[in-house]
């Protein structure tokens, strides 16, 4: 009897070392990671590996997200379907949960989740948004707005003046100033101390403050319509005012169009608009090489068109390529990160994963 009690003893006296053990292992596997100050994170919308290839062979085996050191996959399934939408996807990506196609972070209850940008504000960091969309589009509205549907252009250009974010650039001028409700969102957002310009020439000179660029009545055009390097002097502005923050900031970039030539099956507008992203990835890489303190993420929010590579050339800059559908596929899609925290981002891991270890490389707690 005496033997019994002392052999459950030992085991509990085990289990009680075993679980201290780890949690000391788990501890040091958060401090093996640096503290990052600035996050960039860029979202090449429907971006998938052969994307990426097909832009790499384009410009004779020269892109920069292929230089980044740390590499992984994404897997991007939503709440309710096993092929997402951009509002899903940007809302696993924003806010750390899975949820319904065409929600714009809120859960499948339909209530709010806050978004890493909203956490770095309350945080007191700078934060911004650059996108070649209207800002109003999926992607961009799942870091501020908070809206049961992604078709709520109007709805979604409200919340814009709820988060504030300190810079916003990208199209969509008519969400805000024609609207049902008859309020012009382009007076509040001056009121509110927002410069608020609508052409790309305004974008270079504006250094400080809070800036609110809105280029286009609805989307930008392609690149190759008269978008030129749009994207890129974007962020080179963003990171200009953001970077006069001594907390540090968050700034949310996409290659919007990326996804729409996928849908059209448009093996040039999509090699253009990818390579055009890639340049802002240069853009922010470059600032990051310099700043020492800055973690650079280029993913994707899903995979559009099934794009495959059939043949090409890559010393000629030559690409054949055939496009399997007209829609999203369910692909894993590539992770490219750069900078302290950058190891975390390796592996296969969740879309929701990357939003935690962005908090993580912060040092953030969820709210
Ligand atoms: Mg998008
Ligand atoms: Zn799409």
């Amino acid at each position: 009897m005496r033997n019994n009690y002392l052999f459950i003893g030992w085991w509990i006296l085990l289990g009680f070392l075993l679980i201290g053990n780890l949690s000391f292992a788990q501890k040091r596997h958060l401090s093996r990671f640096p503290r990052a100050k600035n996050i960039i994170l860029m979202i090449g919308d429907g971006m998938g590996t052969a994307h990426v290839f097909a832009a790499y062979t384009a410009q004779k085996g020269q892109l920069h997200m292929m230089t980044f050191p740390v590499t992984g996959f994404s897997l991007t399934q939503s709440a309710s379907h096993y092929i997402t939408d951009s509002g899903a996807g940007g809302t696993a990506l924003a806010t750390g949960q899975r949820t319904y196609n065409g929600a714009i972070s809120v859960d499948v209850n339909k209530q709010p989740l806050t978004t890493i940008l909203e956490i770095a504000k309350k945080n007191g960091l700078a934060t911004g948004i650059v996108v070649s969309c209207a800002v109003t589009h999926a992607t961009p509205a799942t870091f501020y707005a908070h809206q049961s549907s992604r078709a709520q252009d109007e709805d979604i250009a409200a919340d814009l003046l709820k988060t504030q974010p300190d810079v916003v650039i990208g199209g969509g001028y008519k969400f805000f100033s024609q609207r049902k409700d008859q309020r012009n969102l382009v007076e509040e957002l001056k009121q509110k101390g927002y410069q608020v310009v609508d052409s790309t020439a305004d974008l270079s000179s504006f250094q400080k403050g809070k800036l609110i660029a809105l280029v286009a009545q609805g989307h930008p055009a392609e690149v190759s319509g008269g978008r030129g390097n749009f994207l890129s002097k974007g962020v080179q502005t963003a990171l200009n005012v953001l970077s006069q923050n001594k907390k540090g900031f968050f700034l949310m970039v996409e290659g919007s169009q990326i996804d729409w030539a996928g849908h059209e099956n448009d093996l040039q507008y999509l090699v253009q608009e990818t390579i055009d992203f890639d340049k802002a990835v240069g853009v922010a890489l470059d600032f990051a090489r310099k700043d020492g303190k800055t973690l650079v993420i280029v993913t994707a929010d899903h995979e559009t068109g099934g794009l495959a590579i059939t043949n090409g050339d890559i010393a000629q800059g030559n690409i054949e390529a055939k496009f399997n559908t007209k829609d999203h596929t369910a692909v894993m899609v590539p992770v490219f990160a750069y900078g302290p925290g950058a190891e975390a981002f390796t592996g296969v891991q969740l879309n929701t994963d990357i939003f935690h270890k962005m908090l993580r490389a912060y040092r953030f707690n969820l709210p």
